[in-house]
C-alpha cells in the first residue's frame, strides 16, 4: 500500500487556475493549500527533509521549468541507449532503498508539473525541427510514471497526444499497478509500459511500497491484452544468496504469463551507487544490506560490483532469458563496452561516448508496432 497521503499542497501562482491544478485538487479533497511565486525561494524557506516518506508528505504543483525534453545524460565511459526524458514527476513515495533520487533531489517535497501542454508544444517543436527522426521518451527518470496517475490522469493525455505520432515511442516506467486509466484505452501502438522486475526477496527487503512481482506481471498481462508492449527492467540486479535460483524462478514466472513477442525491450543493470546515494541509503535505510560488501569505483564515479561479478550476473540473467527465447531484445543500462562484449557479445556502435544511434535504436524499434492508431 503506497502512502499517498499528502498533508499540504503548494501551488505556483501562475498555474493556480490551470485545469489540471483544479483536477488534482478535486482528487485530493480537503487539504491545506498555500501559494508561491518562486520555487527556489520555496525550497530555501522549507525545512530540509531527507527521507522519501517525508518528501512525499507535501505536494508542489508547478509549471515545468528548464529544458523540457532532454537526452538522458548517460554516464562517462559507459554506453548510453539514446533515451529522452521528460521530468513531469519529481519525487516518488515507493521507497526503494537503492533509489538514486535520494542522492539527486534537494527539494523537500514532491513536484508535479501540471502544464502538460508545454510538454506537447516541445514535442511538436521536435517533430518540426527533426522531421522523420524517431526517439524514445519516458517520464520515469525522477519519479514513477504512474504512481500518481489517478490524481493527474496524465496517462490519458499522453495516449491521446502520441496516437499516430510515430516519431515517438513513449514509455511509462512503473513499479505499481496503477494502470486503470491505460486499460480504458487500446494502445495506439507506440506506447510501452515498463515494469522494473526482481526476485520478490529483493522487493521485500529493498522496495517498501512497490507492487509484488505477481501484481506487476498481472498488470502487464492486462496491458498486453489492451495492445500495449511491455518493457522489463532488471535493474538493479542484486547479488543475493541463491541468485541463480531466484532469478531463474523470476524469469520463468514472468514468461509463464507473458510471451516473448509481448516484450518491447529488456534492460539489465547491476546495483550501483554514488557517494551521495551511499550516505543517504545509510541514513534512510539502515537495515538495507545492499552496501555490505566490496565495490569498485568506475570511471563515472559510481561504485559497482567488480567486473567479473557483474559479468557473471549479466550472463546468468541473459542465459535464463535466452532459455525462454534467443531473440529477446536485451540491452545493458550504463555499462562499459567491455562488459557489453563479455556478456551480449555485441557493441552497439563504436564512438567514444555513445553508440551509433542507428545501431542502438534498431534494437528498440523492431519490437514496437508503429502505426496510425486510434483510441477507444
Ligand atoms: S520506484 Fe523508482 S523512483 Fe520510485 S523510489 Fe523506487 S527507484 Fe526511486
Amino acid at each position: 500500500m503506497i502512502p499517498i497521503a499528502f498533508k499540504k499542497v503548494w501551488i505556483e501562482n501562475k498555474i493556480a487556475n490551470h485545469y489540471k491544478t483544479k483536477h488534482i485538487l478535486s482528487k485530493l479533497g480537503d487539504i491545506d493549500i498555500d501559494y508561491f511565486d518562486d520555487l527556489n525561494t520555496l525550497i530555501h524557506n522549507t525545512p530540509t527533509v531527507f527521507h522519501p516518506k517525508d518528501r512525499s508528505k507535501t505536494l508542489v504543483l508547478s509549471a515545468i521549468r528548464g529544458e523540457i525534453l532532454r537526452k538522458c545524460p548517460g554516464t562517462h565511459g559507459h554506453l548510453c541507449c539514446n533515451y529522452h526524458i521528460i521530468n513531469q514527476y519529481i519525487g516518488c513515495p515507493i521507497g526503494c532503498s537503492y533509489c538514486i533520487l535520494q542522492g539527486y533531489l534537494n527539494q523537500p517535497f514532491t513536484i508535479i508539473n501540471v502544464d502538460i501542454e508545454s510538454i506537447f508544444e516541445e514535442l511538436e517543436n521536435f517533430q518540426r525541427n527533426y522531421p522523420g527522426k524517431q526517439i524514445r521518451i519516458g517520464t520515469g527518470e525522477l519519479g514513477d510514471s504512474l504512481v500518481y496517475d489517478h490524481l493527474t490522469n496524465f496517462s490519458e493525455d499522453f495516449l491521446e497526444f502520441f496516437a499516430g505520432r510515430n516519431e515517438f515511442i513513449f514509455e511509462f516506467k512503473t513499479k505499481t499497478t496503477n494502470i486503470d486509466l491505460l486499460l480504458k484505452h487500446r494502445s495506439p501502438g507506440n506506447i510501452v509500459v515498463g515494469f522494473s522486475v526482481n526476485p520478490d526477496i529483493v522487493r521485500i527487503n529493498e522496495e517498501e511500497f512497490s507492487a509484488t512481482l505477481k501484481e506487476r506481471i498481472d498488470a502487464a498481462t492486462a496491458l498486453v491484452n489492451a495492445g500495449y508492449k511491455i518493457a522489463l527492467h532488471f535493474d538493479p540486479i542484486v547479488s543475493i544468496a541463491n541468485a541463480e535460483q531466484e532469478y531463474k524462478q523470476t524469469i520463468n514466472f514472468i514468461f509463464s504469463q507473458l510471451k516473448p513477442e509481448d516484450i518491447a525491450w529488456i534492460s539489465l543493470g547491476t546495483f550501483r551507487y554514488t557517494n551521495d546515494l551511499k550516505s543517504m541509503m545509510e541514513y534512510n535505510y539502515p537495515k538495507s544490506s545492499l552496501l555490505s560488501r566490496e565495490f569498485v569505483l568506475c570511471s563515472d564515479n559510481k561504485f559497482r560490483y567488480f567486473r567479473p561479478e557483474r559479468t557473471n550476473l549479466y550472463k546468468m540473467v541473459i542465459g535464463f532469458l535466452h532459455d525462454i527465447n534467443e531473440d529477446l531484445p536485451i540491452y545493458l543500462c550504463m555499462e562499459s563496452p567491455e562488459v557489453w562484449m563479455d556478456t551480449l557479445e555485441i557493441l552497439p556502435g563504436n564512438c567514444s561516448g555513445c553508440p551509433q544511434e542507428e545501431t542502438m535504436d534498431l534494437l528498440f524499434k523492431r519490437r514496437v508496432t508503429l502505426k496510425k492508431g486510434t483510441q477507444n
